[in-house]
């Protein structure tokens, strides 16, 4: 089912099918998903919700790719050959993505065109260079006579990954985990959010044009209880590396347990932006207005709890809100938007009920609150003040575009109130003084911490949580230690 077909200049929406082994399979029987634009609340299509049996055919074609030597003797450049190939389809289908992403996100096109898909490029290019230089080392063993012992390590593919992934970033989330996986010589079954199908569909396709042989990548389309859960009980995933939320990051662990998988979780987050009170506010204050309020809020590291010195307390929120309020808002789609809707009527009532728990236990609402009273899943840029760090609004991932906004008086007082959370994936700070920065960067309970700047992430450099916010790191070199198996060879010379 699609209903694009009133406009001859969007792209075709891929069907809603698995790819399996190389093939596009239609799951007969299985119950549909429907798949929903957030900007219309009208339906774009349906996906299938794959049984179990599904996923055990796609696990079987990960495992024969991984074992079959078209994939496992590729050599390394030839791996990364592929890999500059699916990076190049990417950017020249570029428009037709980032118009799948805009209209099944709801995300604007201004920032899917300029983000989401360059940044996905630019992941599989910078990945791509990695096979040829991932190896092991040559070792002296400690205790034995020197000259007597050769030993090495081997660094090896995991086998077959079960990657899971949200709706925030559909595409770019999914080649944070694709383009690793395949770089170190794995093979991969991937899950879009049922929320946010397509553009993974149609980077399959691309991944097929590229040549990737049948069944190194398998997609299963599906809902998280029934296809995400088959998927990591499946005993033939090696590992699950899994984006989402912390609940679900902390239920899955217990299942990939019974086998001792290998496991990677990004997860939720809470995480402050702390200006300080020699910073440059003409920088903090769009600077923590983008951090929470780029694509609606939903954005794991989302700059959600501010912390201002009590001085400039007034004028940094008072330029937060008018920075917020001058996003225009608008559909995906609409070229001039830079606040489009959230994803779907669940997130909106989610979002909409954390306000409400945090208003009702005595946070005052500076500006928003609400939804805009317009068709879609829109809803008005929210700061809410409060000093209780107990309130459910300060402490809980909302997820949306929600910000509490907290003063402070005593620079001392800084780190302890910023690091009082569960969470603890970003933090992003505003100062001139250079020396305090990087002092306070390193007391930061957080995995990155970004200084007078924000939502910048890059291939290179490792990305993860602290705390509840999750196990590994994604990106740079750091990751493959999580996409490889390293093998200790130790030869008698003798
Ligand atoms: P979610 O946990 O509900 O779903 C994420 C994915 O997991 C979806 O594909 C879903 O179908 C699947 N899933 C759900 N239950 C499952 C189960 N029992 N077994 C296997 N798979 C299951 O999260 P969401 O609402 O889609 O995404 C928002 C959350 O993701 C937020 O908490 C956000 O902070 C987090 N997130 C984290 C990062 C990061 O890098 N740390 C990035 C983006 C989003």
């Amino acid at each position: 089912m699609n209903t694009l077909s009133d406009s001859a200049t969007r792209p075709r929406l891929p069907e809603g099918r698995n790819f399996i082994a190389g093939e596009w399979r239609d799951e007969s029987g299985a119950e549909r998903i429907t798949v929903t634009d957030p900007a219309s609340e009208t339906v774009l299509g349906d996906i299938p919700c794959s049984s179990a049996a599904t996923v055990d055919k796609a696990v079987r074609a990960a495992r024969k790719a991984f074992n079959d030597p078209a994939w496992s003797n590729l050599a390394p450049m030839e791996r990364e050959a592929l890999l500059h190939r699916l990076a190049a389809l990417v950017e020249q289908h570029a428009d037709d993505l980032a118009t799948i992403e805009s209209l099944d996100n709801g995300k604007p096109i201004a920032f899917s065109s300029t983000l989401d898909v360059p940044l996905s490029a630019q992941w599989l290019h910078y990945f791509a260079g990695w096979p040829s230089k991932l190896s092991g080392r040559s070792m002296h063993p400690a205790v034995q006579p020197t000259g007597s012992h050769h030993a090495y390590t081997l660094r090896q593919p995991v086998g077959v990954v079960g990657a899971i992934v949200p709706w925030n970033f559909p595409l770019v989330l999914a080649i944070w985990k694709l383009a690793p996986a395949l770089a170190a010589g794995n093979t991969v079954v991937i899950k879009p959010a049922e929320q946010t199908p397509y553009s993974l569909l149609k980077l399959a396709e691309l991944i097929e044009a590229a040549g990737f042989p049948p069944g190194v990548v398998n997609v299963v389309l599906g809902d998280g209880r029934t296809t995400g859960q088959a998927i990591v009980d499946h005993p033939g995933v090696d590992k699950i590396s899994f984006t989402g939320s912390t609940a679900v990051g902390k239920h899955l662990l217990t299942s990939a347990a019974n086998d001792l998988k290998r496991v990677t979780l990004e997860l939720g987050g809470k995480s402050p932006t702390v200006i300080l009170p020699d910073a440059d506010l003409e920088t903090a204050i769009p600077g923590a207005a983008q951090a929470v309020f780029v694509n609606s809020g939903q954005i794991c590291f989302a700059g959600t709890r501010l912390f201002a010195p009590r001085k400039h307390f007034d004028r940094i929120l008072e330029g937060v809100a008018e920075a917020a309020k001058s996003f225009p808002v608008g559909a995906g789609l609409d070229p001039n938007s830079m606040l489009g809707p959230v994803v779907s009527q669940q997130q909106m009532d989610s979002i909409l009920g954390k306000v409400e728990a945090g208003v009702k236990a005595g946070a005052s609402t500076f500006c928003g609150g609400g939804r805009l009273d317009r068709e879609g899943y829109f809803l008005e840029p929210t700061i809410l003040v409060t000093d209780d760090a107990q309130n459910p609004a300060y402490r809980e991932e909302i997820f949306g575009p929600v910000l509490t906004a907290t003063r402070y008086d005593e620079l001392d007082d800084i780190i302890a109130m910023a690091n009082d959370s569960e969470y603890g994936l970003s933090a992003n700070l505003y100062t001139s003084h250079f020396g305090l920065a990087h002092r306070l960067a390193a007391q930061l309970q957080a995995g990155t911490v970004w200084i007078n700047t924000q939502l910048s992430p890059d291939p290179h450099i490792p990305f993860g949580g602290f705390k509840q916010s999750g196990w590994g790191r994604e990106n740079g070199e750091d990751v493959f230690a999580h996409y490889t198996e390293t093998k200790s060879v130790i030869a008698s010379l003798a």
